[in-house]
């Protein structure tokens, strides 16, 4: 891993792999921030944004958003002050290009992808992990109905907050949807990492805390 003082962080897998659930462990630890470009998106579309009312109709089809909109909002991202010690990425890059966009947009900064990670997660249990997820609408956290339940029904065990499901985790079309332009559009980018000597896999389909403790390992 390339010793620098920032230290920049790519979550790679499919939709319902851990990425967010992981990328959240990962800033408590290293007090560096989560961005999914996801998260951004629906907190756009929250606030009646113009981004936010341009992203829906993509998101609504389990779509990509266009690649110079989705790029263009990480720059932004990037340039807040939590971001001096690095950040994680979960969601982006989605495709080569965004991956190549990452590359120039951190070279700018005079920073550099320092790890990949691919969670690999069986294909059977990504539906059952997106169909059961809900998310803190307040603060995104997320849980399980099963797998990761909150302590009480309903409720953030962080904040407090109401938990709620997410619109493109109710119609299982738009999951298939999703899941398909991964395998089209996102592993060829686990390639271009993997041939750069940046990629590190660890086995998704264990308890949350062990796939954790496993990406620590890939990071030190
Ligand atoms: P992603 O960000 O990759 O789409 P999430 O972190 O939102 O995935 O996880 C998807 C769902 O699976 C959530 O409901 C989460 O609580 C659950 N989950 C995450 N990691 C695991 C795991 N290792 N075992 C079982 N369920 C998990
Ligand atoms: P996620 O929360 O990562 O499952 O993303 C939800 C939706 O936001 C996706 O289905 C896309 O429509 C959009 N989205 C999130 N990240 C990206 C990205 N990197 N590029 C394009 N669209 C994205």
């Amino acid at each position: 891993m390339p010793t620098t003082s920032r230290l920049f962080v790519v979550l790679f897998g499919a939709q319902g792999s851990g990425k967010g659930t992981q990328a959240r462990l990962l800033q408590d630890r290293y007090g560096i921030p989560q961005i999914a470009t996801g998260d951004l998106f629906r907190h756009n579309l929250k606030n009646k944004t113009e981004l936010g009312q341009l992203a829906q109709s993509y998101m609504d089809r389990g779509e990509l958003v266009p690649d110079d909109v989705t790029n263009a909002m990480v720059k932004a991202r990037l340039e807040r002050d939590d971001t001096a010690r690095g950040a994680i990425f979960d969601g982006y890059p989605r495709n080569t290009a965004q991956a190549r966009a990452l590359s120039e947009i951190l070279a700018e900064q005079g920073g550099e992808v320092g790890r990949a990670i691919y969670i690999d997660v069986s294909h059977d249990a990504l539906m059952d992990r997106l169909t059961g997820r809900r998310v803190c609408r307040n603060c995104q956290a997320t849980y399980h109905m099963i797998f990761n339940p909150p302590q009480s029904a309903g409720v953030c065990d962080r904040c407090g907050g109401p938990l709620y499901q997410r619109d493109d985790d109710k119609d299982t079309d738009a999951i298939d949807r999703r899941l398909q332009l991964y395998f089209d559009e996102t592993l060829p980018v686990i390639d271009w990492y993997r041939s750069e000597g940046l990629l590190a896999e660890v086995d998704g389909d264990q308890e949350i805390a062990r796939v954790q403790t496993e990406i620590v390992e890939k990071l030190s």
